[in-house]
């Protein structure tokens, strides 16, 4: 039967390939699928997921990656494209207490679920805290809504969308000019009270002086809309993703590498280390700096190596995962260690001339098994500890183990246990990993950090400027890095190509 013609059925059937099996690819696979286009995914691992993969042995299971599921609003509206309820797929349970906070003089505070609790505790930080994070928040609340409606769901690659008057009006309403921590130190005394809002700058990979201001949305996110877990961990929301995939059609390759993107005029096919495989359109979504470096010709490539050399980069990390055969009572979910001097701490991470362990550490240590019993066996805990490192550092087995040591024995003082010697597994991913199994450009944990010139219009475009059907999604591309923000990525380019015609 002939339907009639609309711009969606003219684009049925075209042929996609996309780069990469991360969130980035999985998701934009899964919208393509359900708009009828055929789709094949290749990817160099052997699983889905990228950096947000499982890791499982001896009954424990990690995720390798991200640890906090926030802004379950971004969550719904992308499944809502798919037709499909989050709460049909995973079940999503709130966090209470949110984080635990340990500082470096001894003391610890808890973030709740509730405004009440947590206006109580920044009562005891500094005089007015409660109505100073009161009015805070209800701000934030505001300009969440209108970040999000006006920026981030916006398509730069839109001329129009560009000098839309909307855009602009709501944007000079928007705190966009200033870095956070000028922000937050207008507005709060103490030091504790602000470091508890400027921590979860690290999400989005920056520093508190590189970040604009307006990130203190970030705040809303996880003081308001909460912080949130699904029974069997990020995974989950993985694993759902690459059933949905399934279920469309969509066919997948693993254990295979893209080494070249082929240009015909137009995108026109990629070899991997197995196949050459002919594609209408070809969309990347693994690392972008990597991939246009290194799976173009040169005259193909949007962005040359000076571009990528002039841009910020957010720092390595070091991963470590322990399965322990025994429960540490005084840690929560979420818990993170803010070290003495903060400054000091984030000049490190970003000097690139001097790549070396900092001085003041900070880490975060995730245990899902204190929400979600089928993480780690019986009585036994899943741990997670996250420490950011500058980018270039040597990331030898003796220095892993140095870390290591240092680490876990300093986290040993904030659970009160002993923690070495109880590991029944211990795996340390390290920046030569990122590397290896990600190609992550300089064994970058998270890409190009959000600053003013490397956030919206700025960041690379979704759209090649060289390669008529060659696309990018994912962390690099607006809005950015994070589970939510790259689902929006993905529908701001399906929405696009989906209109191309
Ligand atoms: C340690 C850590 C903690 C994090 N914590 C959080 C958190 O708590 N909450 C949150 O929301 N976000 C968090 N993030 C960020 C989030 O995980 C990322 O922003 C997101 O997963 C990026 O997805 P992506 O698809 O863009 O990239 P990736 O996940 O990197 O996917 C790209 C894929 O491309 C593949 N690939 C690369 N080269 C090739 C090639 N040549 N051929 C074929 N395949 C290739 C890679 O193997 C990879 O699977 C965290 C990230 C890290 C690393």
């Amino acid at each position: 039967m002939i339907k009639t013609i609309t711009k969606e059925v003219f684009y049925y059937n075209m042929k996609n390939i996309v780069v990469g099996a991360g969130i980035g690819g999985l998701s934009i696979a899964a919208l393509l699928a359900k708009k009828g286009q055929q789709v094949t995914v290749i990817e160099k691992n052997s699983t889905p997921g990228g950096r947000a993969r499982l890791y499982s042995e001896k009954g424990f299971k990690f995720d390798m990656g991200p640890s906090w599921y926030l802004m379950p609003d971004i969550f719904e509206d992308y499944f809502k494209e798919l037709e499909i309820k989050v709460t049909d797929i995973y079940n999503l349970v709130r966090i209470d207490p949110s984080y635990r906070i340990f500082f470096e003089d001894g003391s610890k505070v808890d973030v709740y679920a509730s405004l009440e609790d947590n206006i109580k505790l920044f009562d005891e930080l500094e005089p007015e805290g409660g109505e100073k994070l009161k009015k805070y928040l209800e701000k934030a609340e505001k300009h969440y809504k209108i970040a999000k409606e006006d920026l981030l769901y916006r398509d730069y690659n839109r001329l129009l969308n560009l000098i839309d008057g909307r855009l602009l009006l709501n944007g000079l309403r928007l705190p966009i000019f200033g870095d956070i921590d000028s922000f937050i130190q207008g507005i709060f005394s103490s030091d504790k009270a602000k470091r508890i809002l400027e921590y979860s700058i690290g999400f989005v990979g920056g520093s508190p002086k590189n970040t604009p201001s307006i990130y203190y949305i970030m705040n809303h996110v996880d003081f308001k809309l909460g912080v949130w877990y699904p029974i069997e961990g990020i995974w989950k929301v993985i694993e759902q993703l690459y059933e949905i995939c399934l279920k469309n059609g969509v066919e997948f390759k693993f254990n295979e590498a893209v080494e070249k993107i082929n240009v015909k005029g137009v995108a026109h096919s990629v070899d991997t280390d197995i196949q050459h495989y002919i594609s209408d359109n070809i969309i990347v979504t693994a690392d972008y700096a990597y991939s246009e470096l290194n799976l173009l010709d040169e005259e193909n490539r949007s962005y040359d190596k000076s571009y990528w050399d002039s841009k910020l980069f957010a720092p390595t990390a070091l991963v470590i995962y322990i399965g322990l055969n025994k429960k540490l009572t005084k840690l929560l979910h979420h818990n993170l260690y803010l070290a003495g001097d903060w400054n000091l701490d984030f000049e490190t991470l970003y000097d690139p001339d001097t790549p070396s362990w900092p001085n003041e550490v900070s880490y975060y240590v995730n245990i899902t098994s204190k929400t979600d019993p089928t993480v780690a066996p019986k009585g036994k805990e899943t741990i997670f500890i996250l420490i950011p490192l500058p980018s270039g550092i040597k990331d030898t087995y003796e220095n892993r183990e140095k870390w290591y040591q240092q680490i876990v024995s300093h986290l040993e003082k904030l659970a009160d246990e002993k923690i070495i010697g109880y590991e029944e597994v211990k795996t340390i991913f390290g920046p030569e990993d990122f590397k290896r199994d990600y190609n992550a450009y300089n064994g970058t944990s998270l890409g190009l950090v959000h600053t003013l010139n490397q956030s919206a219009i700025f960041r690379p475009s979704h759209l090649s400027k060289k390669v008529k059907n060659l696309y990018y999604t994912g962390q690099y591309t607006h809005p950015g890095i994070g589970l939510p923000l790259v689902l929006i990525s993905s529908q701001i380019l399906v929405d696009r190509l989906i209109k191309k015609t």
